[in-house]
């Protein structure tokens, strides 16, 4: 069965954020003192091109190091010397790990193109990114509905409660009809043959409790237009007709004025008429057999979920300085691109072996 298609946009992130960048540059803080005018580093947020939203994976890469995301965001050079070999799938995204996430996507798309066909679809503004999204976001809501069990590289997005817009997509949705629940499943592929650490265990549990919080929140109706309009800078266009490229993929949709606004409408009166999802796991496969190597229920923890994502917040919008790893988890240092070079494990790490 197939849940029709995906509509894949043309462009990288990276073109809208070099827009968002032109954009977010006047928000740097400006100071006055008796001396005259100095500037203050904007907020990671602004600073690192993301003032519209954060995507889910920045959370959890924080929670393996935020120092480590920090460098990767500012393009710091790695001092690559002296590193212990890296085990793929225990670090998030760093240059060594570049072979591996290429076969990790390559078997991702394997999969999609299972449950659908993708389509490229040309899109040439921001408000067509984000039509996009609901777009596909409405394809597997609807397949539901009308007997597909299965959806793939689902798009989520929303405010999990404190005004920040998170963005991700979900591997894969399963719908039960006969039962009315859904569940959850992340597929994560490792070149080890073994399930992860715990370090990297629990951030693929905060990813998919996130999702969830996400997707329940738009079933329970938690999101206004206004909000993501708003969060987006979206307004000026939320009442224009979309791309014809984005109206021609638009046709089985029951809709008569073809907008942003309108879209986003239906998309929340289509969630609400879904269900939470009931149940969660992380499928752990082998990226060079595509073997089995474990399947993981993960429970709900709200308070740590809550904890951690306005721990994580606190850093995008400059309340806190940047923190590297904790003494007890020193050993990611030893595997980390910027081991050498790292400020706060010259000074914390290196300061408590010597004591
Ligand atoms: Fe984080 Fe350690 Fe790498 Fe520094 S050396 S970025 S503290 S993992």
């Amino acid at each position: 069965e197939t849940s029709g298609l995906e509509l894949k946009n043309n462009k990288s992130n990276k073109d809208f954020q070099k827009s968002e960048q032109q954009v977010n540059g006047s928000s740097t803080k400006i100071l006055s003192t008796k001396r005259g005018v100095c500037k203050q580093a904007p907020p990671p947020l602004i600073q690192f091109c993301r003032s519209r939203y954060l995507c889910v994976t920045d959370i959890t890469q924080q929670l393996w190091c935020e120092q480590q995301l920090q460098y990767r965001m500012m393009g710091v050079e790695p001092g690559l010397t002296d590193m212990q070999e890296i085990e793929a799938g225990d670090v998030p995204l760093s240059v060594k790990d570049k072979e591996e996430v290429k076969k990790g996507k390559s078997l991702h798309y394997a999969r999609e193109l299972e449950t659908h066909d993708v389509v490229d679809v040309k899109i040439s503004s921001n408000t067509d990114k984000w039509a996009l999204n609901i777009l596909n976001l409405l394809v597997a809501m609807r397949g539901f509905f009308s007997g597909i069990a299965k959806a793939r590289e689902v798009p989520i997005f929303g405010d999990l409660g404190t005004g920040d817009m998170l963005f991700g997509i979900i591997d894969e949705l399963h719908f039960d009809e006969k039962t009315y629940s859904l569940h959850l499943l992340e597929l994560k592929t490792r070149k080890s043959t073994r399930l992860p650490g715990v370090a990297q265990a629990k951030q693929n549990a905060l990813q998919v409790q996130i999702y969830k919080r996400l997707w329940d929140n738009l079933v329970k109706g938690n999101m206004s237009a206004d909000f993501f309009l708003k969060k987006l800078c979206l307004e000026d266009s939320a009442d224009l007709p979309l791309s014809d490229e984005i109206i021609k993929h638009m046709d089985q949709l029951p809709m008569s004025t073809v907008s942003l606004r309108n879209l986003f409408s239906l998309l929340l009166s289509t969630a609400q008429s879904l269900v939470c999802i009931g149940s969660m796991s992380i499928e752990y496969v082998h990226q060079d057999t595509h073997d089995l190597i474990g399947h993981v229920e993960v429970k709900e923890e709200e308070d740590w979920m809550w904890q951690t994502v306005l721990h994580s917040l606190e850093f995008w919008h400059g309340q806190r300085e940047c923190e590297g790893v904790e003494v007890e988890e020193a050993w990611k240092c030893g595997m980390c691109e910027y081991g050498n070079i790292c400020e706060w494990r010259r000074k914390k790490i290196s300061s408590h072996i010597q004591k």
